[in-house]
């Protein structure tokens, strides 16, 4: 989501004359898109600020401003902590960027934008692909009503709100025509998708729209919730032909009660009965999932817990995390708080396990079939092109660069933990796996 937003403000600020540069030095703006879920990447972007204060000193016409959750959080204190700041922007202020550089270049004062929206008009500014890209984001809707316990999002992006299915169609068929195969649908929890829509509008009819008429062959969404997981959306994984052969459905702990700590509302025999109807629905379904390790009283008992669910569930591949506290969020408040070396020893336990499944289901590939949407040249060998299964694993192989944005035929020769080696069947590949 951080990634589309940045596509975003370089969008917009294209509309005012900004070109991207790769040399920071360069650079007469330059924006800090911040993430605050995990404290890890707040304090990176404290150190990244500490750095450009730096090139500042050196520049004094140079501007530099603060976005994303961590400024949507902080505000006017981030002024207070770095004093060369121009201006904060927060997680619904995007589309303002233009107004507030000129009011920073015309005052030269300080600004802190961090106001909500209470309509969706903060997103969805079109993002014209880089030259080349096969695949691009969609928002479909932001905010977050869940409140998960140890989680800041709701109170950093605000509530949720879906997006009219007709501008997200509009935005698809115009991806469609700038050369983009491949359309991955953002949202913190894009299985409630419409409920603040009136029109009976939901994920599973917007796949089906999407996969009807717009001319994309390949939809993925981003992120689920378990709970919300309908019937329908899993029949989806049946029946519509462009829906990637992928699900992220992050699972959090294999503890009920952990699960109803965090205020996750589904219970492990709930969510493995998804899976199982998921994997009745599609045979050749990846699941991949998210797991927050050592959770305010978290026993030994309850961490095996969650290791004996990913051994019964075989996730293809998985994000672990340890927990780390966040200001205001419910978790804040509960006791049994671990030590980090206990948390970080769960870590690599779990992720070592992690690894096993997720090589176990990549040699499965061996010597399949497999429809590959060429991304590029690989970054392994000049001579390689990389690609994606519709099951979102990166496969490598022998081919030209006029190939890149095609779908070809790959047989699987090698698995390796991060990816696949192959042999291109034929150039243009006509039938699915
Ligand atoms: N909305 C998505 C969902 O509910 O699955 C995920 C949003 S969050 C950006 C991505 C992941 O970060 C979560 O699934 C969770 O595993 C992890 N996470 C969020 N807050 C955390 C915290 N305080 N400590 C550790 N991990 C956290
Ligand atoms: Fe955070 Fe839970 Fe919302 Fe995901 S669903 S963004 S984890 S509150």
């Amino acid at each position: 989501m951080n990634v589309h937003d940045s596509e975003q403000m370089a969008a917009i600020l294209a509309g005012s004359g900004y070109k991207l540069t790769e040399n920071i030095r360069f650079a007469d703006l330059i924006l800090v898109n911040t993430c605050s879920i995990r404290d890890k990447a707040a304090q990176k972007v404290y150190s990244a600020l500490g750095r450009l204060v730096k090139i500042k000193e050196k520049s004094p016409e140079l501007i530099i401003g603060v976005g994303g959750c961590l400024a949507q959080h902080l505000g006017t204190k981030f002024h207070k902590k770095f004093i060369h700041l121009d201006f904060v922007f927060g997680t619904h202020n995007i589309h303002r960027l233009p107004q507030l550089i000129a009011a920073v270049k015309e005052k030269r004062e300080k600004i802190t934008e961090i106001d909500f929206y209470k309509s969706i008009n903060s997103i969805g500014v079109f993002t014209p692909p880089q030259n080349g890209a096969v695949s691009a984001f969609v928002t479909i809707m932001q905010g977050c009503n869940n409140f998960c316990a140890y989680c800041v999002v709701p109170f950093l992006r605000g509530p949720e709100m879906s997006r009219p299915p007709d501008d997200i169609l509009e935005e698809i068929k115009k991806l469609a025509d700038y050369g983009i195969k491949e359309v991955i649908l953002l949202g913190q929890n894009v299985n409630s998708y419409g409920k603040t829509l009136e029109n009976g509008m939901n994920i599973a009819a917007l796949i089906k729209k999407i996969g009807k008429n717009s001319g994309i062959e390949r939809i993925r969404f981003t992120t689920s919730h378990p709970r919300d997981l309908s019937d329908e959306l899993i029949r989806c994984f049946a029946e519509e032909e462009k829906l990637c052969d992928h699900i992220h459905l992050p699972v959090q702990s294999g503890s009920n009660r952990i699960l109803a700590l965090m205020n996750r509302s589904y219970t492990a025999e709930e969510y493995m009965k998804k899976v199982d109807h998921l994997r009745k629905s599609n045979p050749r379904i990846s699941i991949t999932s998210d797991i927050i390790v050592g959770f305010p009283g978290e026993t030994q008992i309850e961490y095996q817990e969650t290791i004996d669910m990913m051994e019964k569930i075989r996730f293809d591949s998985t994000f672990s995390f340890k927990y780390s506290e966040r200001k205001g969020t419910g978790a804040q408040k509960l006791e049994g708080k671990i030590e980090d070396c206990e948390k970080l020893k769960r870590l690599k336990q779990l992720q070592l396990l992690q690894d096993q499944h997720t090589l176990e289901k990549n040699i499965a590939l061996e010597d399949t079939r497999q429809k590959i949407l060429i991304e590029g040249r690989s970054k392994n060998s000049e001579n390689d092109l990389m690609g994606r299964t519709s099951s979102w694993k990166i496969v490598n192989f022998n081919g030209e660069s006029e190939l890149i944005g095609k779908l070809v035929d790959v047989k699987i020769s090698k698995a390796y933990l991060h990816s696949l080696r192959g042999k291109m069947i034929n150039k243009e590949a006509d039938s699915v796996d």
